[in-house]
């Protein structure tokens, strides 16, 4: 594969939710689209980020979105939908897999394993977009790019305006993970340096979903750091491992709501990614996430979807709107919280 082999229309940068609902909805029989993604796995945090549940009304999303939801359904692997319930529950695994076949099926490439490395821009418009991949770096002149990286990759680079409103101006961070029942009396292990509680309104916001096959998804808060910060992102994931070792001693010796999971172990940890931040949070306390209510959503920086000027090239249609259609899942599952 070279560069020159890869002659791309619409270039979506990141494999998650809404890049790959996004290249679903740019595909035609006409055009080559192309996703590049740093993981291994379609569906970022719906998948690999262990966010394992739709928030807002699954049912009235798009006809792409509901074909992966039909998928799930048929096989039993979502939730029975219920409008009254705030979110949906869904196999992780089974949904990458779905996902992923249906990019495939479409005829959308897609290139795991790569990230955005820099893009350039002349006189307002987006020109080209680097991309390493496993053994090269290749360079894409692509007619259209869609960023749906959640971090605004692409205007970051070529020096369009971005907003960084810092910690705490942002959606506390969240980690995931998941607990099994082994059936057997587990010996409680707190490690010297985690957190500990004396009830269950003393520790950060946490959610527990308990699935019919004795799995358990625990959903943290991890709360007063920048997700747009490299150093303070890192600081988080190390303040976030203490965290979660010191919740599941929690929860195995004093359990939580009610309910002890002395017979659980620790079965896999997502990886921990900030939400996307509000602007104004109605209110100031941390653990609560129903600030997001009705707030205006926005993008760490700016918008990710590059329109097409007259000479061809690429630029942002609205400079000074905060959301993009690369992020309409989103959008609608924080809208509807
Ligand atoms: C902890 C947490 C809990 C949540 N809980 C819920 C919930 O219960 N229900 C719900 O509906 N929503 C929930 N959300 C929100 C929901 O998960 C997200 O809104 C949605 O998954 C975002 O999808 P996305 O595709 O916009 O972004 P992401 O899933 O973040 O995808 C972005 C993709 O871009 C890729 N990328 C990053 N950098 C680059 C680069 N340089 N080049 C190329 N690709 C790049 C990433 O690898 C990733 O795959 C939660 C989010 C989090 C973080």
């Amino acid at each position: 594969m070279s560069s020159s082999s890869m002659d791309i229309d619409v270039l979506v940068v990141g494999g998650g939710m809404a890049g790959c609902m996004a290249a679903m909805a740019a595909k035609t029989d006409e055009n080559r689209v192309l996703i590049v993604e740093p993981s291994n796995v379609l569906g970022g945090q719906g998948t690999a980020g262990g966010v394992a549940g739709f928030c807002a009304d699954s049912m009235r999303v798009n006809d792409i979105f509901a074909d992966l939801i039909n998928r799930l359904d048929a096989h039993g692997l979502i939730e029975p939908y219920n409008p009254l319930h705030d979110r949906r529950p869904y196999d992780l695994e089974w949904c990458a897999f779905f996902l992923q076949e249906m990019v495939v099926e479409r005829g959308i490439e897609v290139l795991l394993h790569s990230r955005v490395l820099d893009a350039q821009a002349n006189a307002g418009w987006v020109t080209s977009v680097t991309v390493a991949t496993a053994g090269e770096v290749l360079e894409f002149n692509p007619r259209v790019v869609i960023d749906a990286s959640g971090l605004c990759i692409v205007p970051m680079k070529v020096g369009f305006p971005v907003a960084h409103d810092g910690a705490n101006a942002q959606l506390p961070m969240s980690l995931y993970f998941t607990l099994w029942d082994s059936h057997n009396p587990v010996k409680p292990v707190l490690p010297p340096g985690c957190p500990t509680w004396s009830n269950d309104d003393e520790i950060p916001m946490t959610t527990l979903h308990h699935f019919p096959s004795g799995k358990v998804e625990v959903k943290m808060k991890v709360v007063g750091f920048d997700a747009a910060d490299g150093m303070s992102l890192s600081q988080a994931e190390i303040f976030a491992r203490r965290q979660m070792m010191g919740l599941i001693y929690y929860l195995q010796t004093h359990g939580y709501r009610g309910r002890k999971l002395d017979t659980y172990v620790l079965a896999s940890v997502s990886r921990r990614i900030g939400e996307i931040p509000v602007k104004k949070p109605k209110r100031r306390n941390p653990y609560d996430a129903t600030n997001r209510s009705g707030s205006i959503i926005r993008q760490y920086h700016s918008n990710p979807i590059h329109g097409r000027g007259p000479g061809g090239q690429l630029r942002p249609p609205r400079h000074s709107d905060g959301t993009g259609a690369g992020d309409l899942l989103s959008m609608a599952a924080i809208l509807a919280v």
